[in-house]
Order: structure tokens, then C-alpha cells, then sequence
């Protein structure tokens, strides 16, 4: 597996810094690598998962806490996870400690992790049946999607139990056998003498792997293995106010285990397709919005799209470009508490016509000659300001 950067490197934040200045700096790092932005770009999907990462130990006191003691040997999941135990793999809820690390003699340091950080006592041993491996999945859904949840049917390619041994690995009418030299129990006990007594250790038994059974002729359909390939449709609820980065984990999804132990997960990483109007920070939408150099002037009841379709907006006279106007509960709802809603905040900005007629240009030569100073306060005041400098 390659050396994993530091999380702190890779957000550009250190241990000391605060909650908000590691979102601010994941922020920064999620926008520029951004697969919108980086189309086609693998480097920069990498840079952006990377910093996904690091975002979601960093910004959990748990797995920070987890992460600044024992580094990124916090997240992974005892040896003989495979491929599909790196990365995301080792999030899980903390299962606590497990008496089974310390019971027979041999302290497994690795099984002790396992308990610790891979997702409870499932995880928790490499002997005997192997939990299914996790899946790692990315989903690009719309923003209206991300807003108010979505149930989106995706295609997994994954593994299940092979109908033909259902698991067992062995040829049908024959049977797996008990391993003989550890007599089924998977582990080999091996006493040593040391100068304070007897010690004895565990270690897993070598010939059936730990599987306590010797296949002697293997299934056909699965070569053995217990599974098969099958590409799985599987419907996934996604939550109103998911944002890009995310990552869903979705119990019991990822590939079969073995008989007796559970299926991985499969975790769905989500990304959200760039709006045309609205763009999305955090909890609250934002847009830019032109208008015509009359309404500005004038003033003008305007229609403005949200979330939940148009509203009227009251632009009152003399508005200037880049004057905001907040619309209080219209933005993106909470992921904790959907009835929470953001704020949506549209910014103007006044459109000086073109290509105009000659009546037009007429007209406004008029209007122009019968301008005052309190007309234009701001170019009296730039005036004023020109003249005061240039006297001295
Ligand atoms: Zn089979
Ligand atoms: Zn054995």
C-alpha cells in the first residue's frame, strides 16, 4: 500500500489549528481539486479524495483525537484486509475493547486496533470466516438531489455467496475437512520457556489459514472461493443537505463474506453537479443575478428562482451592482435536522444597455443634462476627493 500523507499536510492545517480554520482550509482544497472544476483529471480526483479524507478524521474530535495519537495506523484495518480495506475502510463506529484481544496468552496488538477503530467486534479477528471487503463507490447526483434527498438506484459491481457451494468452497458431495494439525480450532498453540515460566502463544495455523477446514476438491463455479462476481442494483436513501465529499456507508452492501461473517459495506462517496445559477457554500445557496439599469434606477418587483421555484423580490430604488438580498430559508436544509434550512443570498449587479438606437442615445443625452450631484453621490463624492488631492 503507498505512504499515506499526513492529514494535517494535506489540508495544510496543523494539530493546534481550530474547527473552523480546518473546514475553511478542507474547503479550499475541495473547491480547487474539485472533479466539476478537474474534468477527466485523475491527479486532481486523488487530491480531492485525499483531502475528503482527511477532512472527515480531522473534522471528528473522535478520530482526530484517534489520529494525532497513533497516526494512520488508527484507521487501518488489521493485516489480511485485502484491497478493499484501505482508504475509507477503517471508519466505522468505535466497537470498544474486546476481551478476545487479550484472552488467549498472545497479545495481538493488530486484533486490538481492529476492535478499537475497524468498525466493532465484527472486525474484530483474522482468524476463522473473513467479513466481506468494503466497496468504494462515487455517485454524482444533482444539486436539488443533494438538497432535499434523493433514492438513486446504482449498479454495485460486488461479490455474493456462489449458488453452486452456497459458500462452502467445496464440490458438491464433497465436504471440507477438518485441518489436522490444528484439529479445527484454526490457531496453533506454541509454549515457550522464559526465565519468568512457561509463556504461550497463539498464532494462526498455517496449513488451513486459520479456517480450521482443508478443501480437498474445490467448487468449480467459484474455483474455490465461496463467491462470485455479480454486478448488483442497490438503492441508496441519500440524505436531504448532503454536500460534495461526503461519503455514505451503506450497512451490509459490499462483498459477501464468508459463512458466518458479515458482508463489507459499501461506502458511497458523493459528488454534486455544478448548478447553473445556484452555487452552494455550506448551508446556503448563492447567486448572481443581472437587472436593467431602469429597474435599478426605478425600482422593481423581480422573480427570483430558488429552491422551491420562483419568489418575488422587491428591488428597491436606487439599488447599486452588488447590493445582496437574503432570503431567509431558502438555502439548503441541515443533514442533522432537515427542517433547518439555510439561506439563499441573491447578489445584483446592474446591466448597462447596448447597442442602443438613436432615439435611444438622444434620450439618454437628455436625461444626462439634467443630472445633479445628489443624482450620482458617489461620483460627487470621487470628485470632490480627486480635486482635495490635486490642490495640495
Ligand atoms: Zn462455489
Ligand atoms: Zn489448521
Amino acid at each position: 500500500m503507498a505512504t499515506k500523507k499526513d492529514y494535517y499536510d494535506v489540508l495544510g492545517v496543523n494539530k493546534s489549528s481550530t474547527e473552523a480554520e480546518i473546514k475553511k482550509a478542507y474547503r479550499k482544497v475541495a473547491k480547487k481539486y474539485h472533479p466539476d472544476t478537474n474534468p477527466d483529471n485523475a491527479e486532481a480526483e486523488s487530491k480531492f479524495k485525499e483531502a475528503s479524507e482527511a477532512y472527515e478524521v480531522l473534522s471528528d474530535s473522535d478520530k482526530k483525537a484517534a489520529y494525532d495519537r497513533f497516526g494512520h495506523s488508527a484507521f487501518e484495518q488489521g493485516a489480511g484486509g485485502g484491497a478493499g480495506g484501505g482508504g475509507f475502510g477503517g471508519f466505522g463506529d468505535f466497537g470498544g475493547f474486546s476481551s478476545s484481544g487479550f484472552s488467549s496468552g498472545g497479545f495481538d496488538f493488530e486484533d486490538l486496533f481492529g476492535d478499537l477503530f475497524g468498525g466493532g467486534s465484527r472486525r474484530s479477528s483474522r482468524r476463522g470466516p473473513k467479513p466481506g471487503a468494503d466497496i468504494e463507490q462515487t455517485i454524482q447526483i444533482t444539486f436539488a438531489e443533494a438538497a432535499f434527498g434523493v433514492d438513486k438506484e446504482i449498479t454495485v459491481q460486488t461479490s455474493e455467496t456462489c449458488p453452486t457451494c452456497k459458500g462452502s468452497k467445496a464440490k458438491p458431495g464433497t465436504h471440507a475437512e477438518t485441518c489436522s494439525k490444528c484439529n479445527g480450532t484454526g490457531q496453533i498453540k506454541i509454549t515457550q520457556r522464559t526465565i519468568l515460566g512457561n509463556m504461550q502463544t497463539t498464532s494462526t495455523c498455517d496449513v488451513c489459514r486459520g479456517e480450521g477446514k482443508v478443501i480437498k476438491e474445490k467448487c468449480t463455479t467459484c474455483r474455490g472461493t465461496g463467491k462470485v462476481k455479480v454486478s448488483k442494483k442497490v438503492t441508496v436513501n441519500i440524505p436531504p443537505g448532503i454536500d460534495t465529499g461526503q461519503t455514505l456507508r451503506v450497512n451490509g452492501k459490499g462483498e459477501a463474506g464468508d459463512i458466518g461473517a458479515p458482508d463489507g459495506d459499501l461506502l458511497l462517496t458523493i459528488y454534486i453537479k455544478a448548478h447553473e445559477i445556484f452555487k452552494r457554500d455550506g448551508n446556503s445557496v448563492n447567486m448572481r443575478m443581472p437587472i436593467s439599469f431602469k429597474q435599478a434606477a426605478l425600482g422593481a418587483e423581480v422573480s427570483v428562482p430558488t429552491l422551491d421555484g420562483n419568489v418575488k423580490l422587491d428591488i428597491k430604488e436606487g439599488t447599486q451592482t452588488g447590493t445582496k438580498f437574503r432570503l431567509q430559508g431558502k438555502g439548503i436544509p441541515s443533514l442533522r435536522n432537515p427542517k433547518v434550512r439555510g439561506d439563499q443570498y441573491v447578489e445584483v449587479y446592474v446591466e448597462v444597455p447596448k447597442n442602443l438606437s438613436a432615439t435611444q442615445k438622444e434620450l439618454l443625452e437628455k436625461f444626462d443634462s439634467n443630472t445633479k450631484d445628489s443624482h450620482q453621490p458617489e461620483q460627487t463624492k470621487f470628485k470632490q476627493r480627486l480635486e482635495r488631492l490635486f490642490k495640495k
